[in-house]
């Protein structure tokens, strides 16, 4: 049986041999050495303390090859880099050890019509994938988005924190009592998504919580410290 798949792998790889994800080079792995160290990875984590969250883990900015990235895996049904942001933000050592000190990861959900038309969850998609890779517990049942809201990208600062304000709603809090929580977003800009989740968030009783968010004019993640809860920031063009 070993044998029959070990086969049919090689059978798949010579008919489908494996390209980098960017450049379209056969390379063995998701992204050659060089298109990776092409997208200038930032791996940073903010601190705060006015913020409902303590820190805030980013990858990128939001800007040149990355932004076109992202905006193919939102918009335009490329699903698959899925496994490209996955595996940077897996090749990243201090982001990978960050979110393993946290018990549960969860995406910031979207509403159940656009995830229908877009076929997925951006970040739903990115979450189960480092969910698996880190031994970090996933829950994609917690926070819903009810409201079906403007894109944040075509709107103010002003404008965006109105655009998320109650449109999300927790459920199954039990899940998250005294839980350590990272949350993973796409994109952060004013931080106003990642703010609703987490006021939500914290209103359980947890011992820390993050939010992750995957690009900023950033991909991002964050982390926070603080005894109650977790905090997004903000995204743009988010969900
Ligand atoms: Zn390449």
């Amino acid at each position: 049986m070993e044998s029959l798949k070990k086969a049919l792998i090689f059978l798949l790889q010579i008919l489908y041999p494996k390209q980098c994800l960017i450049c379209g080079k056969l390379e063995q792995d998701t992204i050659c050495s060089k298109c990776y160290k092409n997208l200038k990875i930032e791996g940073k984590i903010d601190v705060y303390n006015n913020k409902s969250f303590n820190e805030h883990l980013y990858l990128f900015k939001y800007e040149g090859k990355v932004r076109n990235m992202i905006i193919d895996y939102k918009f335009n049904d490329k699903a698959y880099l899925a496994d490209l942001f996955t595996k940077t933000i897996l090749k990243n050592e201090k982001i990978c050890r960050k979110i393993k000190k946290y018990d549960i990861i969860i995406p910031v959900p979207i509403h159940k019509k656009r995830k229908s038309e877009r076929g997925y969850n951006q970040s739903e998609l990115i979450v189960r994938n480092l969910a698996k890779n880190l031994k970090t517990e996933l829950v994609t049942d917690l926070l819903i988005k009810q409201k079906n809201t403007l894109p944040q990208s075509s709107l103010s600062k002003k404008q965006r924190e109105e655009n998320v304000k109650q449109v999300y709603k927790l459920q199954n809090k039990q899940k998250i009592e005294n839980k350590k929580i990272i949350l993973l977003d796409d994109i952060y800009t004013t931080g106003a998504t990642a703010e609703e989740c987490s006021k939500l968030l914290k209103r359980v009783r947890c011992k820390r919580n993050i939010s992750t968010n995957n690009s900023k004019r950033y991909v991002r993640l964050e982390d926070r410290s603080r005894k109650s809860d977790v905090r997004c920031k903000k995204t743009e063009d988010e969900n």
